[in-house]
């Protein structure tokens, strides 16, 4: 047995089922943290001004974070954590998923993906970003990449301040033309290129989210954002001027085919046009919280569940609260990472709380991943607060067998 191999099945086996994984930060060098995700004051430029400040933090990823040149081997890859007798040892879960394989995502999704094939993450943004777009797997496959779904959801618990601009433009005014948008994408380097005069913004509510199809255009806004995804990074950045901040024109042809770099009719192409200018786009995309069972029932057993992401076939995601003083199991029939948002308590053979603060480099006991058969199994949670609820925030991989809205 390899020494990798050994580490992930003892990490298993201590853990029931359940993998501990320690904090995973990302700066961007592009933005400006909204100081939301309780990283320490001091801490937000650990890896030093010219890397950017720390503004993600991801959640149960196999997938490297692409920043360029100065980019750290592990960067945004979640790393487990393992108490080898006293001794902390460490694995990437991109290995321990090589090792354990079925036995830790399930042989339905190992069988499909042979990897995790999604992660989700905290995006905490003090103003908005661009508006850009996620290509589809047609475009994306012109390079190389796979095609990105992503969903937003507003954690109430990281959002009593809304940063600069909490509002979201999605996709165009019903009735764009193409000509018109073509201008706009023509007049890139020219400073402002006003592509937002044609689309609209929605506010954001704390405690609902959106779905984001691959090929809407999206210019999100700066709530702190939970954001489970497609293991993927591909995009392209449609807007020049956000804010008081030039977007550099390498970002509108970014994934886009070598032979097709400056063809603005590509970039038109990669656009789900007849979604973009849907006059219904709200009714499409957002997503208010859909209770997982009877909330009755529900509340009699000690908890609420809801549906918080479930309009994508790529992952989805659920809001677990445990009622004080409660002792529930619960059960999932896939494999999923969880995040703890409030509360303390157990579950399974673990300690769960959420800490206020966090050093850059700190170990928690606030994130975990629970294999197929953990979750089928049930997992108990017991909530030792007589007063705060526990709640947590769980990411699932594509075709969740229980999502059936
Ligand atoms: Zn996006």
């Amino acid at each position: 047995m390899s020494n990798h191999s050994q580490i992930a099945q003892q990490a298993l086996e201590q853990g029931k089922g359940i993998l501990r994984l320690a904090p995973n930060w990302v700066p961007r060098s592009f933005c400006v943290p909204g100081r939301r995700i309780k990283l320490h004051p001091d801490d937000y430029y650990a890896l030093g001004g010219e890397r950017g400040g720390i503004d993600e933090r991801w959640f149960s990823s196999t997938t490297p974070a692409d920043n360029g040149p100065l980019t750290g081997e592990i960067e945004g890859l979640s790393e487990v954590v393992f108490d080898d007798n006293g001794t902390t040892r460490r694995i990437l879960l991109r290995e321990a998923v090589q090792e354990l394989k079925g036995d830790l995502i399930g042989e339905r999704i190992w069988k499909a993906h042979e990897s995790w094939p999604m992660y989700s993450k905290f995006f905490d943004n003090k103003g908005a970003l661009p508006h850009h777009v996620h290509h589809r797997d047609k475009h994306a496959r012109l390079t190389g990449q796979n095609g990105k779904p992503e969903a937003y959801y507003f954690p109430p618990q990281v959002n009593n301040y809304g940063g600069d601009f909490p509002y979201t433009f999605f996709g165009l005014n019903p009735g764009t033309t193409k000509e018109q948008l073509m201008e706009c994408l023509k007049n890139f380097t020219e400073g402002d290129n006003k592509i937002t005069n044609l689309s609209r913004a929605q506010r954001l509510q704390p405690g609902t989210g959106w779905d984001v199809p691959p090929g809407l255009l999206h210019a999100p806004g700066s709530l702190c954002t939970y954001e489970p995804q497609k293991a993927s990074d591909v995009f392209a950045m449609y807007q020049s001027l956000v804010g008081d901040a030039i977007v550099p024109e390498e970002l509108l042809w970014k994934d886009t085919p070598e032979d097709r770099v400056g063809d603005y009719d590509f970039l038109i192409e990669v656009l789900d046009w007849e979604l973009n200018v849907d006059g219904n786009l709200q009714e499409k995309c957002f997503m208010e919280p859909v209770p997982v069972e009877s909330p009755e029932q529900m509340k009699a057993q000690g908890y609420i569940e809801k549906w918080i992401c479930y309009k994508s076939e790529a992952f989805s995601a659920k809001e677990l609260t445990v009622l004080p003083g409660q002792s529930v199991t619960v059960k999932d029939a896939a494999a999923y990472g969880m995040i703890m948002m409030q509360g303390h308590g157990t579950m399974g053979e673990w300690k769960i709380e959420t800490p206020s603060l966090i050093r850059f480099g700190q170990l928690t006991h606030d994130e975990y991943f629970v294999s197929e058969q953990a979750a089928a199994g049930g997992v108990e949670i017991v909530n030792h607060s007589a007063t705060d609820p526990i709640v947590m925030l769980k990411h699932f991989g594509p075709g969740n067998p229980d999502l059936n809205l």
